[in-house]
């Protein structure tokens, strides 16, 4: 198996991009699906903000450094990997809070309906999210199994909010065909990429999307707490209702007036003063997928996780796998269900095979495409092996489950 993964690698047009990351010896690293790897060039990137532009430029590089503009000029640089105009995206806040404001924003323009609709399971705080509108009186939350969304499209439904690819599952979305269904019902959508973003190809204005938001941190490589993106459709632009009406999204911040006036464009969505520092991490790691590009990464990804499944079966092992089993239809990543999920993910960390346990049984081997090897994969399956073939992961130390997993 490592010699097919050699001739793999030997094979592979962007086996030259590992080079681009830092990753330490020893180490398979499959949970770039939760935070992404270090690209190379961000420390010097970094320093040079923080030295020539916050420490000599002080002030003044708000305008000589361009910094109003880094939000809208990274989102920019995101935007063509979501199938977005580069006037639709703006890098701010953080997944939560630019769903917050989508979500309100899509209420305010169906009045007379309140239901945002999505399913049992998405992810934590996107749920959260819609529960604390409906705490203010400003939402109706409704949780509907996957294979009952259409029929719970009904009248009152203001928005469907769905996350393309399942954090737990990696299970996709048709993203045209769900749009459509809510368009048709009369309501608006809201996609969450943050699993996708990166790693799968989106098209937001193909599928004719209202709203979307997405993550800094994982599949774009923008460090830990990155600024998320925030993408409205320019159809939206010009009576959208964002309820943090901070002023970075006021139309003339500096003009210090009592009034708010949105901003006319995508920067409306902003609230508050921009993140520089975590801006000027995020953009090296746009810069670097958009420059790898997201069709060759997604043909990457899917190789990657087949060969892993090739390889598992290679051991003889017979897993119980929950992701979908055709590549096509799931994420960048591969969940299996074990009854000791938490204690195999330990034995593996402790191996230097680092993935990640989802509560409660799901051990997800993330596979993120721009600087893993065929020989990382086959490394990691054959310590799959041998951890369970062993018993290894029975040990004791294994199985105590600390505070921050
Ligand atoms: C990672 C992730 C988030 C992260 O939200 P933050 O507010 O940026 O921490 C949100 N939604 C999904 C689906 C995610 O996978």
């Amino acid at each position: 198996m490592i010699d097919r993964a050699k001739a793999l690698d030997a094979a592979d047009p962007l086996a030259e991009y590992r080079g681009r990351f830092t990753l330490p010896e020893g180490i398979v690293y499959l949970d770039g699906n939760s935070l992404g790897a270090l690209p190379k060039a961000t420390p010097a990137a970094m320093a040079r903000v923080v030295e020539q532009e916050w420490g000599d430029g002080l002030i003044r590089s708000w305008n000589d450094a361009d910094w109003f503009a880094m939000g809208a000029r990274v989102g920019a640089k995101i935007a063509p990997l979501v199938g977005a105009q580069s006037h639709e995206v703006i890098a701010c806040d953080t997944v939560s809070v630019n769903l917050f404001k989508l979500i309100s924003a899509a209420l305010a323009k169906r009045p007379g309906r309140n239901v945002t609709l999505s399913e049992p399971g998405n992810f934590p705080t996107d749920i959260y999210m819609i529960e604390g509108l409906e705490r203010q009186g400003l939402a109706v939350q409704r949780l509907v199994p996957r294979d009952e969304m259409f029929e719970a499209l009904g009248d009152d439904v203001a928005l469907l909010m769905l996350t393309h690819a399942h954090y737990k599952t990696g299970e996709l979305f048709d993203m045209a065909a769900m749009t459509k269904a809510a368009h048709d019902a009369g309501a608006l959508v809201l996609w969450d990429l943050s699993h996708s973003t990166g790693a799968l190809p989106v098209d937001l204005n193909g599928v004719n999307a209202d709203f979307a938001t997405g993550c800094g941190y994982k599949y774009l490589n923008g460090g830990p707490g990155a600024p998320a993106f925030a993408y409205v459709a320019e159809r939206h632009h010009d009576d959208l209702a964002q309820p943090l009406t901070g002023w970075f999204g006021h139309a003339r911040p500096f003009a210090f007036s009592d009034e708010y006036e949105a901003a006319p464009g995508i920067e409306q969505l902003q609230c508050g003063t921009s993140p520089i520092l975590g801006l000027a991490a995020l953009e090296v790691g746009a810069d670097l997928i958009a420059e790898i590009g997201v069709d060759r990464l997604h043909a990457k990804s899917r190789a990657l996780s087949e060969f892993f499944l090739e390889c598992v079966s290679g051991h003889g092992l017979e897993l119980d796998l929950v992701s979908p089993s055709d590549s096509r239809t799931r994420g960048s990543q591969l969940s299996f269900r074990h009854e000791n999920a938490y204690a195999l993910c330990q034995a593996l960390i402790a191996r230097g095979v680092i993935g990640d346990f989802r509560d409660p049984d799901i051990l997800r081997l993330g596979f993120a495409p721009a600087y893993l090897r065929f020989e990382d994969i086959a490394e990691a399956a054959r310590h799959l092996a041998e951890v369970l073939q062993t018993g290894e992961w029975q040990r004791d130390e294994f199985k105590k489950m600390a505070a921050v997993t």
